[in-house]
């Protein structure tokens, strides 16, 4: 078996005095989407923040492509081909679609590769390229942050809420976008409440509560069996 793109073993972690993370286990497999899912306040975002090197864990250990990055920084991560689409997106509203992504060309990665990339994935992007990002829609927004994060040439991305503040409709359509960048080889871990609508996209589920995963499985083995707490009513 190849080495995971990304393994969390033990892992702990406080604000404060008040600890969040009790021990966390968790394997991204190369290649694979894995959905985290779990009730508010369970410590996923916390989780993800410490993966991405924003929060430091106060023990365990991270390894990324095999490689021991407990406490790396955020540009350390990004070396290593990490790339995280926090909550509630993450784009410049005062500039177009087109100078977003223009910025992202750096690094090695040409202005006309991020583009075509962000269009083809994104039809609409491309429609509304001269548009400024703030003026768009939620959905619209939550492509642009996406397109920008594949600029980067990311091995793992890590997408927090992508649903967010959406409807269910663009959630789906977001979602099919999800598989499609996997199936061009980039590992995926999503964090979500939709938990339906990610489970449909992913190879693996991880269910976290009370700072814990406290069951991993293929989806459907784990919507069977952790339905009462990953559904608690949403789709
Ligand atoms: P949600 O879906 O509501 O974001 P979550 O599973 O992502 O839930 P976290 O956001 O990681 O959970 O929060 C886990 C716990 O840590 C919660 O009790 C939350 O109140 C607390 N917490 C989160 N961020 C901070 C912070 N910056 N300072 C103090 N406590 C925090």
């Amino acid at each position: 078996m190849s080495v995971p793109i990304l393994e969390v073993v033990g892992v702990h972690a406080a604000y404060g005095r008040i600890e969040v993370l009790r021990g966390v286990d968790l394997v991204v497999p190369r290649g694979a989407v894995v959905a985290l899912l779990g009730p508010n306040g369970a410590g996923k975002s916390t989780l993800v923040k410490v993966v991405s090197g924003q929060h430091r864990a106060t023990s365990g250990d991270i390894h990324l492509g095999g490689v021991h990055v407990q406490g790396a920084s955020p540009e350390e991560l990004a070396r290593l081909g990490l790339c995280t689409i926090p909550e509630g997106r993450s784009v410049f509203p005062n500039l177009t679609v087109e100078e977003n992504l223009t910025l992202m060309s750096y690094a090695g990665v040409g202005v006309d590769a991020v583009l075509d990339t962000a269009y083809s994935y994104f039809p609409r992007l491309h429609q509304r390229r001269h548009q400024l990002a703030g003026t768009m829609s939620g959905g619209e927004q939550q492509m642009l942050a996406m397109s920008r994060a594949l600029a980067s040439d990311p091995a793992l991305l890590l997408l927090d809420e992508l649903s967010m503040g959406l409807a269910p409709l663009i959630v789906d359509e977001l979602y099919d976008t999800v598989a499609q960048i996997a199936a061009s080889g980039v590992s995926i871990l999503c964090i979500e409440q939709f938990a339906r609508t990610a489970l449909r996209v992913s190879d693996y589920a991880a269910v976290m509560v009370g700072g814990r995963v406290v069951a991993t499985g293929e989806p459907t083995e784990v919507l069977d069996s952790m339905s009462d707490v990953i559904l608690g009513g949403a789709a």
